[in-house]
């Protein structure tokens, strides 16, 4: 993990929240890759961080996000049971390591790396998140794994029979979030602005807000029919509800904050109350409601720095 901390706990929310959000109690270093077919020839990987999206076909192998850099290995494993490969195009849905640390093993085996121009320029510095205190750090990427091709509003891509469109939504997760369309397969990989698995982390010292957030549902919504499947960054694979269900979540969770706000709740006062406890029915959330509260609260009184 390349992950600097000094303190554990530090390190373990961090490890959650940034890197590997996977689970809590998922070890990496054991971590099994699972395969669920989504729609024609788009797969998803999940067990290595963020949810990976694959296509295979004639012209070879496709990921979107590749997770940490410890199980690239049996990522690349996973995909070659059922394509040769090679893997010819890594496309990252932000920058984080739980989504664009395989970047480099990939990279230097020979895929063409493509990410948000945003998200490049994250990638080359240290990156600090305050939302988890001044010890979380996280290093620069090393050359290797820098995008080679980078977005800035839109990219369409041409490979294994389908158009594969990357559409760059501002501000939501982070400032560097690209969705990616399969309009054949009429699959979507939402990256991290959508979360099937309760309450989505925020990035709100890199760009991200909770406006965005739903705007970007919005936005969504608008790419759906009855029949698209949505991958998401974290959870199972979901569809047009799932994402409107989502969307109702951020709303309320943001009208229930901003109102402790506005009655002159301290952060930590806002926590206790719990505003947001039972808006999300889904079982347990990947992200704990206190962590939602703390990074909407800081969103919506300016407390963290934008990059
Ligand atoms: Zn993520």
């Amino acid at each position: 993990m390349r992950i600097h901390l000094k303190s554990s706990a530090a390190a373990l929310t961090t490890m959650i929240l940034v890197a590997a959000a996977a689970s809590l109690a998922q070890n990496l270093s054991k971590a099994e890759i699972k395969t669920v077919p989504v729609a024609g020839n788009v797969s998803m990987l999940t067990g290595a961080g963020g949810n990976i999206g694959v296509s295979v076909g004639e012209d070879g192998v496709l990921l979107i996000d590749d997770g940490c850099l410890q199980i690239v290995d049996r990522v690349k494993t996973a995909v070659a049971a059922f394509h040769p490969g090679p893997i010819r195009f890594a496309l990252n849905t932000n920058w984080h390591t739980d989504h664009a640390n395989g970047n480099e093993l990939l990279a230097r085996a020979g895929a063409v790396v493509i990410a948000h121009e945003n998200s490049r320029r994250h990638m080359l510095s240290e990156q600090i998140y305050p939302e988890f205190g001044a010890d979380a750090k996280v290093p620069p990427y090393p050359k290797e794994a820098l995008p080679v091709i980078t977005v800035g509003d839109a990219l369409t891509l041409h490979f294994n029979g389908d158009e594969i469109r990357m559409v760059h939504v501002a501000n939501a997760h982070s400032d560097g979030d690209l969705i990616f369309r399969f309009d054949k397969a009429n699959v979507i990989h939402a990256g991290d602005i959508f979360f099937s698995s309760g309450f989505p982390f925020i990035h709100v010292s890199g760009g991200g807000t909770i406006a965005g957030m739903i705007k970007a549902q919005d936005f969504l919504l608008g790419m759906c029919d009855e029949r698209t499947k949505v991958v998401p960054g974290h959870g199972p694979v979901s569809d047009r509800g799932g994402v409107r269900a989502f969307k109702d979540l951020l709303v309320a969770g943001r009208d229930r904050i901003a109102n402790l706000i506005k009655s002159g709740k301290s952060l930590e006062e806002a926590i206790a109350a719990k505003p947001v406890e039972g808006l999300y029915k889904g079982g347990k959330s990947m992200i704990s409601s206190d962590t939602f509260v703390k990074v909407v609260y800081g969103d919506l009184t300016g407390k963290y720095r934008k990059p």
